[in-house]
């Protein structure tokens, strides 16, 4: 089954509108295994739409449109629908009555403008709305269906799960599409894709791709069956042969993030973790506690910004800064141990690094991340390309996963030599 989104709105084409509902869609899309080839935007437009209509239907078994379902002038996806489809545009009085109860109920008059919403296509449905009044329809059109929905995010969410994709995954009766998401960290896209090189050659069903964001680089695998077993055991093959690729630089799988993960490793071996974070002014922190549960074993942060909170917050000794500089692997040693010691922590990432675009005495982008353990402390410096954010965020990212290579003992063992970090 073969699905096709349209998303409606002058608005999303003029970069007004970020549209997300095409994401939802198409995600929600995958997850029930349901196959999408193109995605339009259309304009407010007539006979743009009804162009737009007529070639989704020309190529894919079901049609699914947001937006231009409300009760304006501008929202004129039930017209549109009645062009490409040849089918005239009738009126539900009962609805009509719906919507008059809807507003009655709330202690106002409507608008008559609001009855355009009881406005269908001829051989359309009306489906609730449970969030709004703008109702969706569905048609049947020579052997296809059309769906048109609500532009509103969240009334577009509860339409899709609740009655849309029920319907398309009962009509498609395809079976199931299983998606394993590998994470992996310390190489670059080309070079993963260069080590999986021959299990890309052999993938088909599952299927693989690479996405590259903030350093982490996943790899998809989606596979088709009848059963979930099935789909199951096309991956199982695939995810072995990338994890024994990749190694440690595997750091989780689907949506697991780098900071659960840290998280998880210190509550299993029963450690409290804090941050010592100057360039990254707290962003560490940031990420850990956003994790529910984060109280568990995080226990605070230094955002040590100027040398004398170093010096007084950390106990970082000038002879270290004089010597080496305050970029540099001693002093974010020093930090790292002096957050641990603070904050009676027994795990501390510190981070100090010249993030741009003024340099300090290290080049723009220097970015140095010590990690301590109660086994040892240890430093990696960076050198990261692209503005005073990215470095940023890149780094927190990367101090992250040194804190994961760290905790399990990978960094010291010195087997993923080969990243760019680690
Ligand atoms: P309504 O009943 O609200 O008029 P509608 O179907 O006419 O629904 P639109 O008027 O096209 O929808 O959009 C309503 C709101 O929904 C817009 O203001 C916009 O913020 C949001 N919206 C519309 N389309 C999208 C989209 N593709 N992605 C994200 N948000 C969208
Ligand atoms: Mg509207």
């Amino acid at each position: 089954m073969i699905v096709e989104v349209i998303a409606v709105g002058t608005e999303l084409l003029l970069g007004q509108t970020v549209n997300t509902n095409a994401a939802q869609i198409g995600s929600r899309l995958a997850d029930a295994g349901l196959e999408h080839q193109y995605s339009t935007v259309v304009g407010d437009d007539h006979d743009r739409m009804v162009a737009a209509i007529r070639l989704a239907l020309s190529r894919a078994d079901a049609l699914v449109i947001t937006g231009g379902v409300g009760p304006t002038q501008d929202d004129i996806t039930r017209e549109a629908i009645c062009s490409a489809t040849q089918r005239e545009l009738l009126f539900s009085e009962e609805y009509a009555d719906r919507l008059r109860r809807w507003w009655a109920a709330r202690g106002r008059e409507m608008p008559d403008s609001n009855l355009k919403q009881a406005q269908y296509p001829a051989g359309a449905d009306l489906l609730d709305n449970p969030k709004g009044t703008a109702p969706a329809i569905q048609l049947e059109h020579e052997g296809k269906l059309i769906f048109a929905l609500p532009g509103v995010p969240a009334e577009l969410e509860i339409l899709l799960d609740q009655h849309v994709l029920p319907v398309l995954q009962d009509r498609s009766g395809e079976g199931v599409v299983l998606s394993r998401v590998i994470r992996t960290y310390g190489q670059s896209e080309s070079l993963v894709a260069e080590i999986l090189a021959d299990v890309f050659e052999r993938s088909g069903n599952p299927s693989m791709a690479f996405l590259a964001s903030s350093g982490e680089i996943k790899i998809r695998l989606t596979a088709h069956a009848p059963t979930e077993e099935e789909a199951e055991a096309l991956v199982a093959p695939f995810e072995a042969a990338v994890r024994e690729r990749m190694g440690s630089l595997v750091f989780g799988i689907d949506d697991e993030t780098i900071e659960n993960i840290v998280l998880g490793l210190a509550r299993n071996n029963e450690w409290t973790v804090a941050t010592a974070e100057s360039a990254t002014g707290g962003m560490v922190a940031s990420r850990i506690t956003a994790v529910p549960g984060a109280s568990k074993v995080f226990r605070g942060a230094i955002v040590a910004y100027h040398e004398d909170v170093k010096r007084m917050s950390l106990g970082v000794a000038d002879a270290l800064i004089e010597e080496h500089g305050v970029v540099s692997e001693p002093v974010a040693i020093a930090m790292a141990d002096g957050a641990a010691r603070a904050l009676e922590a027994d795990v501390a990432i510190a981070v100090t690094g010249s993030a741009g675009p003024e340099t300090l005495e290290q080049a723009a982008g220097t970015m140095v991340i010590a990690v301590h353990t109660p086994e040892r402390t240890m430093a990696r410096t960076v050198r990261l390309p692209g503005d005073r954010e990215r470095v940023r965020t890149y780094t927190t990212t990367g101090a992250l996963h040194l804190a994961r290579l760290a905790m399990t003992g990978e960094w010291w063992s010195g087997k993923p030599r080969s990243g760019r970090w680690v």
